[in-house]
């Protein structure tokens, strides 16, 4: 078809120099004469002309006023017209106006300047679609030196500069995404050099006064974690969440990052790659780095504070045990005196002057002894009441008591009511009832040598009270010492030591100040009340019952 095509305007050519038209100009016949005759180099002259009509690419050629002279196929395909059609027309047919005036008047000014434009304009077919030109007009000299004709080439390239605004878009789209993240993220080369980053990155450039921040992380890395994060990322041994410190400036709070590195290899874009000869692209290391200040800096008090609770407990058991040892010391003295007296008394070899001495050292050295345990009666700390939710303060009391359970190898079963209105509370008060609680649940499992230990804890909303069921299957609690226990002093354990017989009198009275009351093996619990249906009912040990009837007025109110 092409070379049909050609043949014919080879043929044309020759009809139209055999009757040129009038006006005609006499370079043009020239040149074409040029092209029909034989030539004078090696490759007859006809063959460029052909090669002109045969190129894949819009050839036009106008005189100085862009005034169209010829056309080759190519330019008849991408602009719709037929050849015809164009002739003698101005080049300007071809344009939109969508093109800016400047980009004409710099093609103009450049072309009559005697030099080569290349640019890009917008482009309308004849069907009225529009195409982004690439165009090249250079101007064709005569041998005066004056512009008598213009090449024109163009292509379209509308797919390249879609094929760009989508890469464009694409590169925006990143960035809007990296901008947005609430991390610090940065790309490095292999010489540590910040090639991309984002906005959180930037921030703390600024906090850091202008230090690039990927090197103040990577030091920090290197001096906390012993190693080099360019040189390890970059050899594809990433690391992740690695939690590192860095000091913003003298006088100023340090902050916490967890650094995650990984490497990325930059493909290669040089020309070989082309054809699929890949080079070895560039490694990258993409550093992300979240700021982790405050969970850091709430870890450190939470353990600054655990620390601190457990000195004040060390020092509170140590000084009570400084002051019974010390009572006990001043009691043995009266205890001596009255041994002594008994055994005077027995011997009948007693006068009532030494006894009433004896009695007189007895009664002095029996009230030092009671002076030294009053002023170690800790004081009673007041507690203002507030709302708390009895499932939150349970959960906090097992936590604390995680070690001695696992301890004791107990498997614990806790059952919280879904829904539980909070209550008017002592909350410490409340916590160390049910502490001493638990701490009596392992003790009666601890006392029997059974090897299947169990503690279920229970919580429901009955009619106008919280109720709290702690049941453990251990040594239980004889019917006739349940009213027992709750009097002050006494203690049934086998093992006493460190048991003053306090604790469940205490934790009585505490509940009554909550408006409640504790029973001692409950009856089997009603499914019906509140109570998981396959709430276990052991066999034997103790059934413990709170009922905490303080609600606050929102909750009674509902
Ligand atoms: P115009 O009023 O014609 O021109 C706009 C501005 O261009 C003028 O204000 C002026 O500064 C400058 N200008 C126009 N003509 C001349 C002139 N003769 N001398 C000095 N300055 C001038 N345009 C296209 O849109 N698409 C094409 O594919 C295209 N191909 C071309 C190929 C060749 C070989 C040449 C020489 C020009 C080509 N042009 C092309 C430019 C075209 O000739 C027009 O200048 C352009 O299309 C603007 O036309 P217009 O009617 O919108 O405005």
């Amino acid at each position: 078809m092409a070379r049909d095509s050609a043949q014919v305007a080879v043929i044309a050519l020759g009809d139209f120099l055999a009757a040129p038209p009038r006006g005609t100009p006499p370079e043009v016949l020239e040149a074409f004469n040029l092209f029909a005759g034989p030539g004078a180099g090696p490759l007859p002259p006809r063959l460029f002309f052909a090669a002109v009509e045969q190129a894949p690419v819009a050839v036009s050629i106008t005189d100085a006023k862009a005034n169209i002279l010829y056309v080759n196929h190519a330019f008849e395909r991408l602009s719709g017209y037929p050849r015809a059609e164009l002739l003698g027309k101005n080049q300007s047919l071809l344009s939109n106006n969508a093109t800016p005036d400047s980009i004409y008047q710099g093609l103009w000014r450049t072309i009559q300047g005697k030099q080569t434009w290349t640019g890009t304009l917008v482009n309308r077919t004849r069907l009225g679609g529009d195409y982004l030109a690439e165009l090249t007009v250079s101007p064709v000299l005569n041998p005066d030196g004056r512009i008598d004709y213009f090449l024109g080439m163009h292509r379209d390239v509308t797919q390249v500069h879609a094929l760009e605004r989508t890469l464009r878009q694409q590169k925006a789209l990143i960035e809007t995404v990296l901008d947005a993240a609430p991390v610090v993220v940065a790309l490095l080369d292999d010489q540590g050099r910040v090639l991309l980053d984002n906005q959180e990155y930037k921030k703390l450039l600024g906090d850091l006064r202008g230090r690039e921040p990927a090197d103040v992380l990577c030091q920090a890395i290197r001096d906390q974690a012993g190693f080099d994060a360019l040189e390890e990322g970059l050899a594809g041994r990433g690391f992740k969440d690695l939690e590192v410190g860095i000091l913003p400036g003298p006088g100023r709070a340090p902050r916490w990052f967890a650094c995650s590195g990984q490497r990325v290899d930059e493909l290669d874009v040089g020309v070989r790659s082309y054809f699929g000869v890949e080079q070895q692209g560039h490694p990258r290391l993409l550093l992300l780095c979240n700021e982790v200040t405050v969970r850091r800096r709430e870890v450190e008090r939470a353990q600054l504070e655990n620390l601190r609770a457990r000195l004040a407990e060390q020092q509170f058991v140590q000084g009570m045990r400084e002051a019974l040892a010390a009572a006990i010391y001043q009691i043995q003295v009266p205890l001596n005196v009255i041994h002594a007296a008994g055994a005077m008394l027995q011997g009948g070899a007693c006068h009532p002057d030494s006894l009433a001495g004896m009695i007189n050292q007895i009664t002095a050295t029996g009230d030092r002894a009671l002076a030294t345990l009053r002023a170690a009666l800790p004081e009673e700390t007041r507690e203002l009441g507030v709302a708390a939710n009895v499932n939150d303060l349970l959960r906090q009391v097992l936590e604390l008591s995680t070690d001695a359970l696992l301890a004791a190898g107990v498997v614990v079963d806790w059952r919280p009511a879904p829904v539980l209105p909070e209550i008017s509370v002592h909350k410490t008060q409340l916590r160390s009832v049910f502490k001493h609680l638990l701490d009596n649940a392992i003790q009666a499992l601890n006392e029997t040598n059974r090897p299947d230990r169990e503690l279920h804890i229970a919580t429901r909303l009955a009619r106008d009270s919280v109720e709290v069921e702690i049941t453990d299957n251990g040594t239980g609690i004889a019917q006739e010492d349940r009213l027992r226990v709750f009097e002050p002093f006494y203690v049934g354990w086998r093992n006493k030591r460190g048991r003053a017989g306090m604790g469940l009198a205490l934790a009585q009275e505490i509940v009554n100040q909550h408006g409640g009351c504790i029973e001692i093996d409950a009856k089997s619990p009603d499914p019906s009340g509140g109570w998981p249906a396959d709430y276990p009912v052991p066999a034997m040990g103790c059934r413990l019952r709170l009922t905490l009837s303080n609600l606050t007025t929102e909750a009674a109110g509902a």
